[in-house]
């Protein structure tokens, strides 16, 4: 015979955020992660958030209670995974975060140590095309010394023109460095 859950009384009180009838229930088992977000902003001050993720994580149950889900309440997700989203959204925090793929979303996770593969992939993509633009303006003025290093950051074997750029700076470098060498020379060992 399965155990019976006895339904928790606390959310029927009028006290309880979700039970408010601006609230859309199915949001607190939503799949889609506005919703979920919407559900959690809803908890995030709610006067029945501890005893109601208690009762939640007691009776094992799916979805969110007190503001949490389900791997949050049982301690297996250590909260540093953030699921990609489309548009704005509304972190437990309440805070507005920027949508998934652009700079100020990947900014704003950066900020909170949280991983998310999503904006990790359009940074990089954003830094390789940075890159890329940077290259062909060196190329452009017939190859420059950043421009060396830059293909070497694009793991790729430098071009002839960069290479031109990067043999002429540090001969620059050397014979300026020679020059020194000779002026000091000539203060300490004054020629006879
Ligand atoms: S913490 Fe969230 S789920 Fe629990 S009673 Fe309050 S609003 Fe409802
Ligand atoms: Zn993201
Ligand atoms: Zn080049």
């Amino acid at each position: 015979m399965p155990t019976l859950i006895p339904a928790p009384d606390f959310v029927t009180f009028a006290r309880a955020n979700c039970a408010q009838p601006d609230s859309n229930p199915e949001h607190w088992h939503s799949d889609d992660p506005k919703e979920l977000a919407t559900a959690i902003n809803t908890c995030h001050d709610c006067p029945l958030k501890a005893p109601c993720a208690t009762y939640a994580t007691t009776h094992n149950l799916t979805g969110i209670w007190g503001g949490l889900t389900r791997a949050q309440r049982n301690g297996t997700t250590d909260d540093t995974t953030v699921h990609p989203h489309d548009d704005d959204w509304i972190d437990d925090t309440g805070r507005t975060r920027r949508a998934c793929g652009t700079h100020g979303a990947y900014q704003q996770h950066r900020r909170r140590a949280e991983r998310c593969d999503r904006c990790e992939t359009a940074q990089a993509a954003r830094v390789r095309e940075g890159r890329l633009n940077l290259l062909a303006d060196a190329h452009a003025i017939g190859g420059t010394e950043q421009g060396y290093y830059t293909h070497r950051r694009l793991n790729e074997r430098p071009c002839d023109l960069c290479k031109g750029a990067m043999r002429r700076a540090s001969a620059e470098r050397k014979a300026q460095r020679d020059a020194e060498k000779n002026a000091t020379r000539a203060i300490y060992e004054p020629a006879a």
